[in-house]
């Protein structure tokens, strides 16, 4: 027996089968929490345009039978993440897979984190260990990171890019476009509270759009369900370390948005 209400039950047929004639396969949850969003979407269906989001008018309860957990439950996230990775496979799908690559770099941290770190891409350390930030870089990052009252296995963390670059040259944009597809899944699954974009690459894919880092850091964007704070990559910040300050100020504002502390030790 369905759990859904027949509209709801014939609107989500309805779109299944308009994916299907597109030759759209495979479908992957998008973590809105209202169902009443849900199935405005579902039933309004001009593509081309993402609708404005439409006022409340009644409880999730008068439109679903069972409540919708807002997020995948954790063990459900551990599973949905080790998927995608299997999806990636022995991955060939842009030119950096024959470009020296040693390891595909998927990910670190909790899956069910509140806050994600985005990258560029592996160094030269994260291609033969297998994870992201752990070279030089990396190190700065754990030291950001524990600045903020966390600690590194509390986050989650991923690159644009799954595949060292040559001579750490910045991914092409068929590169970043063609793996994007993965870190938004990895986005969808752990669907963090906050997201922060370690430079310019990370923020021009996940916003869409390439502009002057200055223009974006210091104000929260909001990146699907997660709010996104833009700052310096790491490795710029250990080039020009007078940087740090204004990186700093960047983490407070997603510690803010996190409602979080920074330890007493952490510079204000
Ligand atoms: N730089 C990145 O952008 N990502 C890493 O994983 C390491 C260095």
């Amino acid at each position: 027996m369905s759990a859904l209400p027949p509209e709801l039950e014939a609107a989500v047929a309805a779109r299944l089968h308009y994916y299907r004639d597109l030759g759209v396969f495979s479908l992957y949850r998008r973590c809105d929490p209202d169902p009443e969003l849900q199935l405005y979407r579902l039933t309004h269906t001009n593509i081309e345009s993402e609708p404005p989001i439409p006022p409340r008018t009644s409880t999730p309860e008068a439109l679903f039978t069972a409540p919708v957990p807002a997020t995948l439950p954790a063990a459900d996230r551990l599973a949905a993440l080790d998927a995608i990775r299997a999806d990636i496979g022995d991955c060939t799908r842009c030119p950096l897979a024959s470009q020296g690559r040693h390891t595909i770099v998927f990910a670190d941290g909790d899956p069910n984190a509140r806050l994600m770190f985005v990258g560029e891409g592996p160094g030269a350390d994260e291609d033969l260990q297998g994870l992201p930030f752990v070279g030089r870089a990396g190190q700065l990052l754990n030291n950001m990171i524990t600045a903020m009252g966390l600690q590194r296995s509390d986050v989650y963390i991923a690159n644009v890019v799954k595949c060292r670059p040559p001579q750490n040259r910045t991914p092409e944009p068929d590169e970043a476009n063609t793996c994007m597809q993965f870190l938004w899944r990895q986005i969808e699954v752990v669907c963090p509270e906050v997201i922060v974009a370690l430079g310019s690459t990370a923020a021009t894919y996940l916003l869409g759009g390439k502009s002057p880092l200055s223009g974006l850091r210091g104000r929260i964007h909001q990146v699907r369900e997660s709010k996104l704070i833009v700052t310096y990559h790491p490795a710029y910040l250990l080039r020009d370390p007078r940087q740090k300050a204004e990186a700093w100020k960047d983490l407070q504002i997603a510690m803010r948005e996190l409602g979080l502390k920074p330890p007493k030790s952490a510079k204000s």
